[in-house]
């Protein structure tokens, strides 16, 4: 047998033994219902809740989102609760705006190639260094994804999470097809965090609870995974929201999978 040098490749994205989970609505309502949902994400410990705000719908008709209210609905219950606070920015006209409220900005899946919104994103958190969760587009390649953070850092913010939310495929049994691979490549390809958005993907509640445990075993860095007190009642993404009750369980179940990697869900 020839011998094949094969040079170590550091595991680059282990680089705390936290997974962090954005949990939250798809859209924020109300703060009625931001707040019920943000009960049940501090009950278990976890730091985040997630929420949009602005929200980039393919059809003008549907909910747009309950935009600077919505903001502030997430900040006073964010603080109410102790919980850090997420929500996407889909303007470069908002990015001052949003960043004013929360404490780490979104780049939707749709938006992954507008480049002056990644600069203007780089430029409004250069000093704060709020994170960044930037997400993959529906047909972004990962070279193209990697290519493009640096719009973001190089105006001097290194805190950016990337998020696979899923890819379209022919196969149309999930409503995206989520590349579970895009964990190990980024870890081996850059230094940031991996999230592995594992609700987009699915398109149903009942996928989500077997993606978020490949996510993990995969390594993945965060997860993030919507959560609705009234699914049914959703202005948006209804069918893939967990309730409340069925989120409390998969982090039960996904703390023991952690555990066995020497990993704490927060
Ligand atoms: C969202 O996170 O609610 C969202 C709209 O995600 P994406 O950009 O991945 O479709
Ligand atoms: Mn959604």
């Amino acid at each position: 047998m020839s011998a094949v040098n094969i040079p170590a490749i550091p595991d680059l994205g282990q680089l705390t033994d936290e997974i962090t989970i954005f949990a939250g609505p798809c859209s924020v309502e109300s703060p009625e219902q931001f707040e019920e949902v943000a009960e049940c994400v501090a009950s278990l410990g976890l730091t985040w809740i997630r929420g949009g705000a602005f929200k980039p719908r393919t059809n003008p008709h549907s909910f747009q989102g309950l935009g600077e209210e919505g903001l502030k609905i997430m900040k006073a219950v964010g603080e109410k609760h102790g919980l850090l606070t997420l929500t996407e920015v889909m303007d470069t006209a908002h990015c001052e705006l949003v960043h004013s409220y929360v404490d780490g900005l979104q780049v939707g899946a749709r938006n992954f190639q507008n480049f002056s919104l990644l600069k203007k994103i780089g430029q409004v958190t250069a000093e704060s260094k709020k994170m960044v969760l930037y997400k993959r587009g529906l047909s972004g390649s990962m070279s193209e994804w990697l290519a493009a953070t640096d719009y973001i850092t190089d105006c001097g913010n290194d805190n950016v999470v990337l998020c696979e939310r899923g890819i379209r495929t022919f196969e149309t049994a999930t409503r995206f097809t989520l590349d579970i691979a895009a964990v190990p490549v980024i870890h081996k390809q850059s230094l940031h965090p991996i999230c592995i958005d594992v609700s987009h993907p699915a398109g149903q509640r009942d996928l989500v609870p077997s993606l978020a445990k490949a996510a993990v075993a995969a390594g993945a860095d965060s997860l993030m995974i919507e959560v609705h007190p009234n699914p049914p009642a959703a202005l948006s993404d209804g069918p893939q929201q967990l309730t409340p009750a069925q989120f409390v369980q998969l982090v039960d179940e996904l703390r023991v999978l952690a555990a066995a990697l020497g990993k704490r869900i927060v």
